[in-house]
């Protein structure tokens, strides 16, 4: 194995380390919620993700506080809706999402969908970055921007750090992660098992499990990190959660990784965020 096996964080701007793998939380709400973060917590996540229109802040808020960690070891990103894009409604936004957690900071603050409709995505990265300035939270996002989007908010002058995106190795999206990768955006694969997708059981992703005696999700999770890309699996079960987090003592060959991304299927994200939005 090499030593890039063991990095485990990477930065999403500079002095902000973030942990490659997180805890996805959606769909899970009330207690489910609270027991999963809980025990992800237990078992070594220092990444969670949830998002205000998953309707269980509040629930994963709890569940931080009953695992007893201090605040400043856990990395909490979510996101808000459409309804606040303007600078003081995404001021809004955090007061409330900081409210429901039962925090006073967030790691990464993400604006869930652009709503190019409404066209006032470029007006909330600002009032992201406003948040930023004022020590509210620590960095700043997007979600679902294809490249377009980005590039909108390039052009009025602000770098994106990060765009959570759904990636799998059905969905690689190619282009997308290119552009990402050519304007130093880092990639955060949203469904990174594309929800215990086919691809799980291809002779690509059963080969290398068990040549290092790993399971196939575990092989996935690995490419993605290996690519450079964070990655939030949900998983409701403690040791799949345990599993989803223990992919850094080995490391792919490149004609493994490279049998994986032959995995791309072509199919678009989806939800389609031209036009989807909340
Ligand atoms: P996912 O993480 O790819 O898949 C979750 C599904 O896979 C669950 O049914 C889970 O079941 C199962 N699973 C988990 N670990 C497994 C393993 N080791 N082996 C086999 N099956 C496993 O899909 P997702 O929930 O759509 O995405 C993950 C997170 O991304 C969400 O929770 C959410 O935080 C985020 N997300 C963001 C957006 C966005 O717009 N930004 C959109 C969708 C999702 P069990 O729970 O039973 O293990």
């Amino acid at each position: 194995m090499s030593a890039t096996g063991m990095i485990t964080t990477t930065d999403v701007t500079p002095g902000v380390s973030i942990p490659l793998i997180g805890l996805g939380t959606w769909p899970m709400t009330g207690d489910a919620a609270t027991e999963a973060v809980f025990r992800a917590i237990d078992s070594g996540y220092r990444h969670i993700d949830t998002a205000e229109n998953y309707a269980n802040e509040a629930a994963v808020g709890e569940g931080i506080r009953r695992s007893g960690i201090d605040r400043r070891q856990l990395f909490l990103t979510t996101k808000f809706n459409t309804a606040w894009h303007s600078r003081a409604g995404v001021r809004d936004a955090f007061g409330q999402a900081v409210n429901r957690l039962g925090t006073d900071y967030l790691d990464l603050f993400l604006v869930h969908w652009p709503n190019p409709a409404q066209g006032r995505f470029v007006e909330a990265c600002e009032g992201l970055q406003d948040l930023v300035s004022d020590g509210s939270i620590r960095a700043w996002g997007v979600s679902n921007f294809k490249p377009d989007h980005l590039q909108a908010v390039q052009d009025a002058g602000l770098r994106v750090p990060v765009n959570q995106v759904q990636v799998d190795p059905g969905h690689s999206q190619p282009a997308q992660l290119a552009y990402q990768r050519e304007h130093g955006i880092l990639t955060a694969a949203y469904s990174p098992l594309g929800r215990n997708g086919s691809f799980l059981t291809h002779p690509a992703v059963t080969g290398p499990a068990e040549d290092f005696g790993r399971t196939p999700a575990q092989i996935v999770l690995r490419w993605h990190v290996q690519n450079g890309r964070v990655a939030v699996p949900k998983s409701a079960d403690p040791q799949r959660q345990r599993d989803n987090l223990d992919v850094f003592g080995f490391d792919l060959s490149q004609a493994q990784l490279d049998a994986i991304d032959a995995l791309e299927t072509g199919a678009p994200p989806r939800l389609d965020s031209a036009t989807y939005f909340h």
